[in-house]
């Protein structure tokens, strides 16, 4: 193979140092020798921020193929016909481990998915359990801080964690749910994707329904037990990113069936459960899941920083047919996450690779760090709006309906009718009796050193669900 000639970063050839020296020829390096320089500030500069949470990532390129027709209830593109095919970027996560952090944990996956759409990226950043453990927003920077290091011993604590969850019983149906065996699946390809909150499509009509996205696992749900867990992380630290890297080099590709549930605007009024509250689930019974496609991961990225450490998720990337909800934590993540691209990935960080659309982008963002593409403008007389010069004008191609809101502005969200205990009951009356032995062994296990006090508080909440789940949980504590 013909090696390419090396140059410095400005393209200079590097001159050739090869000749044979004499004593009398050794003398130092000198700054002016840029090129080692440059090769050291460079390496000084190969890192950058990790994710506050999610640090730890495996993705992989892919495909949605559409095969139900759902453009009944949305205009979305994507949706538009079945056989559509649209590629997409997935990259799934633990949320608390740092980027060396062992994938096989006990903790809840992102599943972040990104389509590149006809009409503009789709991202869907959900997780892999459908609820999660708070419905406010501005409890998300203290919960996070409790699965992270404890400041003075650096260390994970299980009392913080505790602390804050039996603080917090709206927690108690994602503190089930990562106890359970869907809290360690084997690999990313065993564990089902959920869009957690509530979006919503609208139609051509003016037509608004709320909707739930579920990514169905077609390789079967399988988990790790803890003991499994802790031989697996004696042997490698990477099982997740081997598996799934590994699966599709060699032809085999996971896949995942899309459904939705879909709920007409005006139900929202009426179940008995907040329907926007990101720690509740709409029961299958009263909104069965509807198919709409397969997602299938195909091609690992040639360069996993280029296009999964730069992959940039956020629900704040919609496109025609889908939008949002008042689902208060959704509101703050749209927010909060593009945000933390800003800082973590520079200001354009949509126009990385792995974030750039396949369709044409126009917009009046200008200067600043890294707006190195489309000569910082397209048009040079075109630089503020609206203007007479050939600028991008705003076309609306179908019309989003007003979204109906009521009620009074407060960030606390009231008790709807069924609470924070009835469907983490549901689900803890759902286990086999295996299972429900593994939930109380993982909590017990998970709360050891923890103050009794605070055990105290959190079993409350346990019989609050189910008076055999608490019992369960004292009995594998010895209590
Ligand atoms: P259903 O019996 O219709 O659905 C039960 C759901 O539970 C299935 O989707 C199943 O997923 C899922 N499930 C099974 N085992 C576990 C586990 N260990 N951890 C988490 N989920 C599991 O009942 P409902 O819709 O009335 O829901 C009952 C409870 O099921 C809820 O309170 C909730 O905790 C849980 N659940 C509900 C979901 C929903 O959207 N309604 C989604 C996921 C969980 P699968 O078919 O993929 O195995």
């Amino acid at each position: 193979m013909s090696s390419k000639k090396l140059t410095t970063t400005a393209g200079a050839p590097v001159p050739s140092n090869q000749k044979s020296l004499t004593a009398g020829d050794r003398g130092p390096v000198l700054l002016q020798d840029y090129q080692l320089l440059e090769k050291l500030a460079h390496q000084n500069r190969e890192r950058i921020p990790e994710r506050v949470v999610h640090a730890k990532g495996w993705g992989a390129f892919g495909t949605l193929t559409i095969t139900n027709d759902i453009s009944k209830y949305t205009c979305a593109k994507i949706f538009s016909e079945v056989g559509k095919k649209t590629e997409m970027l997935a990259r799934f996560s633990t949320v608390a481990g740092e980027m060396g952090a062992a994938d096989a944990e006990r903790d809840v996956r992102g599943f972040a998915l990104k389509f590149y759409t006809e009409e503009g990226n789709w991202d869907l950043v959900g997780n892999n359990t459908p609820v999660f453990f708070i419905k406010d927003g501005y409890k998300f920077p203290d919960f996070i801080r409790t699965q992270k290091r404890h400041p003075r011993t650096n260390l994970r604590s299980a009392t913080a964690m505790w602390d804050f969850w039996s603080s917090v019983p709206e927690s108690l149906h994602q503190v089930t749910i990562l106890m359970s065996d869907r809290g360690l699946p084997k690999s990313p390809m065993h564990m089902n994707g959920y869009g957690s909150h509530t979006f919503s499509f609208w139609n051509n009509e003016g037509e608004r329904y709320w909707v739930k996205f579920h990514f169905k696992t077609q390789q079967g749900h399988e988990f790790l037990t803890n003991e499994e867990a802790k031989k697996v992380v004696g042997e490698t630290r990477e099982s997740y990113q081997e598996q799934l890297f590994g699966s599709i080099e060699e032809g085999k590709f996971p896949k995942w069936k899309l459904m939705v549930q879909i709920m007409p605007e005006e139900d929202a009024t009426k179940t008995p459960y907040n329907p926007f509250d990101l720690t509740r689930v709409w029961p299958h019974a009263d909104y069965p899941l509807i198919e709409v496609g397969e997602m299938e991961l195909n091609k690992n990225p040639d360069n996993y920083f280029q296009y999964i450490e730069n992959a940039a998720f956020s629900p704040s990337n919609v496109v025609p047919g889908i939008s949002w909800s008042p689902d208060k934590v959704l509101q703050s993540r749209i927010f909060s996450y593009a945000d933390a691209h800003r800082y973590r990935l520079g200001t354009h960080y949509e126009a990385l690779p792995a974030n750039t659309p396949k369709t044409e982008v126009n917009h009046y963002h200008k200067d600043g760090s890294m707006r190195f593409f489309d000569n910082n403008s397209g048009n040079p007389d075109a630089y503020y709006e609206p203007n007479s010069f050939g600028g991008p004008v705003e076309v609306p191609e179908a019309k989003e309906p007003p979204m109906k809101i009521s009620g009074d502005i407060q960030r606390y969200e009231d008790q709807d009718e069924v609470g924070d205990f009835k469907q983490p009951g549901d689900l803890f009356r759902m286990f086999n009796d295996e299972q429900k032995a593994r939930l109380f062994s993982n909590i017990a296990e998970a709360m050891e050193g923890v103050p009794s006090e605070i055990v105290e508080r959190q079993l409350k909440h346990f019989d609050a669900a189910d008076p055999a789940y608490g019992a369960g949980v004292r009995k594998a504590l010895g209590l």
